[in-house]
């Protein structure tokens, strides 16, 4: 099975929720502290080993701030 881990872009993210909401693993969430420097809310990947490298959070991304790496495991 494929394992993914997602890299945000903090500078690119507006903190819309995207991703956490379209994310069937409940991988991401929205942080409560942490923002990027135009002052929005950033979400985290709080369970990398739930994520299945599916790409849907990229995806629906509005400002293209995910990048999803995948993994195949032998
Ligand atoms: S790649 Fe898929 S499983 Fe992984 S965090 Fe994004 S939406 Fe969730
Ligand atoms: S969907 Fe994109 S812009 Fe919206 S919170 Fe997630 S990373 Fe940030």
């Amino acid at each position: 099975m494929a394992r993914g881990e997602i890299v945000i872009n903090q500078n690119n993210c507006r903190g819309c929720g995207y991703c956490q909401a379209f994310c069937k693993r409940g991988c991401i969430v929205m942080s409560e502290d942490k923002f990027n420097l135009l002052g929005y809310i950033l979400p985290i990947l709080a369970d990398s080993d739930r994520c299945n490298a599916c790409g849907v959070c990229g995806q629906m991304c509005p400002h293209f701030a995910i990048e999803v790496c995948k993994f195949i495991e032998n």
